[in-house]
């Protein structure tokens, strides 16, 4: 048989072929008007791909973790209190980061596979507390937290915390907010759910946080948040911006905004394409989880799943490694192993981005293949999980399902706030 190579991991996700040659055809000057015809149009499609009409948007030539760091180096000084919420590897990144420039940190923290409580946030904020730091999404463990819900409580308490939020793996595969929820600052990055080549990060900054940056004294140059906003304003960037990447992001927010085409807007919409992403990666996520257990796995979040990436716990006694292994030598197939301690625990199955039912009916195929051939103790049958996917992608979208949802688009007790659509 040949093999396919196919990402399923969550980040790098697969490239949008239009992306790819939107790349290639970018040869062009960033001191041009050319180019700032581009950049300026590329800025205004992000602010509608991450929903916000009071933010500004700042792309950056770095990895995800570089917005992070322009995030905790922009809005901190030394020896403010910050507060990370945190249940898993990304979580523990910004801790890191918060020490690396000086905070004094306060953590809340959930075993990995869970989410924190928000009466534990609560009871953690202080009068002092000058940030939050969240995930949207919890990559390293496949988990969704409630970020309407934290936003809500800082609201609620009226505390001048301003919410970051790394919505990384967040960004399309669950309903943001912005505005409306009060997050000052949402952090996105180009391998992700946007569908195109690793080295862009960005930032969609609103008011309050670029108010406390005048007052901030954290050292910051390359990251320098007000500077790259002053040259985004005149369409350029501070230096030379990854130009290929920004022609990528573009075409990939056209096909995004293309999705939601219709005969009087066959441009389509962005926004709508947006929530077109979101629904996909959900359903592709639920037909996983449900194929998952039909053969006898177990899921790793089982209470608070994000459609981001699943993350499977493989029968006692099994390396979640072997996984990994026999999907690529025999079908091609990347997924990813646990990070950290987790490795050999679990295996992570990706949904942001260009996944589609097709991709998630053949991986499950080819899981079934690996499971009968490779772990004949567990007696599974061909066709078990299949069946699970099939019922439930037919099934997908129930309205009543959507009513008993948190605006996170969760179901467990954690989230406190319940869909208005649900009375
Ligand atoms: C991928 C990812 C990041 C960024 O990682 P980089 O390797 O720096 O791009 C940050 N947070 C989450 C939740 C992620 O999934």
């Amino acid at each position: 048989m040949i093999r396919k190579t196919r990402l399923f991991t969550p980040g790098p996700t697969p490239l949008l072929p239009a992306a790819q040659f939107a790349m290639a055809a970018a040869d062009i000057h960033h001191r041009t008007a050319e180019f700032r015809a581009l950049y300026t149009r590329v800025l205004a499609q992000l602010k509608q791909f991450v929903g916000t009409e009071t933010g500004d948007i700042i792309v950056l030539s770095s990895s995800g973790t570089g917005a992070m760091e322009a995030a905790v180096s922009n809005l901190t000084s030394p020896g403010d209190r910050v507060l990370v919420l945190t249940a898993g590897k990304f979580g523990e990144r910004w801790t890191a980061l918060a020490k690396a420039f000086g905070c004094e940190v306060d953590v809340v923290s959930a075993p990995y596979g869970q989410t924190f409580s928000l009466d534990e946030v609560k009871a953690a904020l202080k009068l002092e507390t000058r940030a939050v730091f969240m995930q949207a999404t919890e990559t390293s463990t496949g988990v969704r937290h409630c970020t309407p819900g934290v936003a809500k409580l800082l609201k609620d308490a009226g505390s001048e915390a301003l919410l970051v939020v790394d919505a990384i793996t967040g960004l399309g595969t669950t309903h943001l907010d912005m505005d409306a929820w009060g997050i000052d600052v949402l952090i996105g990055g180009s391998q992700k759910a946007v569908m195109i080549p690793p080295g862009l990060s960005y930032l969609a900054v609103g008011p309050k946080a670029w108010d406390r940056m005048e007052a901030t004294y954290n050292p910051r140059y390359y990251f320098d948040l007000r500077k790259e906003r002053k040259n985004a304003r005149a369409g350029e960037s501070a230096y030379t911006p990854a130009v290929a990447l920004i022609a990528a992001l573009g075409a990939a927010l056209d096909w995004i905004a293309g999705q939601a085409a219709t005969a009087e807007n066959p441009a389509g919409s962005i926004a709508e394409g947006r929530k077109k992403l979101v629904d996909n990666a959900e359903t592709i996520a639920a037909m996983t989880r449900a194929a998952m257990l039909a053969l006898g796995m177990t899921l790793f979040a089982p209470d608070a799943p994000s459609s981001a990436a699943t993350a499977v716990v493989p029968p006692a006694g099994v390396d979640s490694g072997i996984f990994v292994k026999e999907l690529k030598s025999r079908f091609g197939a990347i997924i990813t192993n646990g990070q950290g301690e987790m490795k050999g625990q679990i295996f992570r199955i990706a949904h942001l981005g260009f996944f589609d039912y097709m991709d998630t009916i053949a991986l499950i195929g080819a899981l079934e293949q690996v499971i009968v051939k490779s772990l004949p103790q567990l007696n599974a049958q061909f066709g078990t999980g299949l069946i699970a996917a099939q019922k439930l992608y037919a099934e997908a979208s129930h309205p009543k399902a959507e009513a008993q949802k948190c605006l996170c688009g969760r179901t467990d007790k954690a989230c406190s706030m319940q869909n208005p659509a649900a009375k």
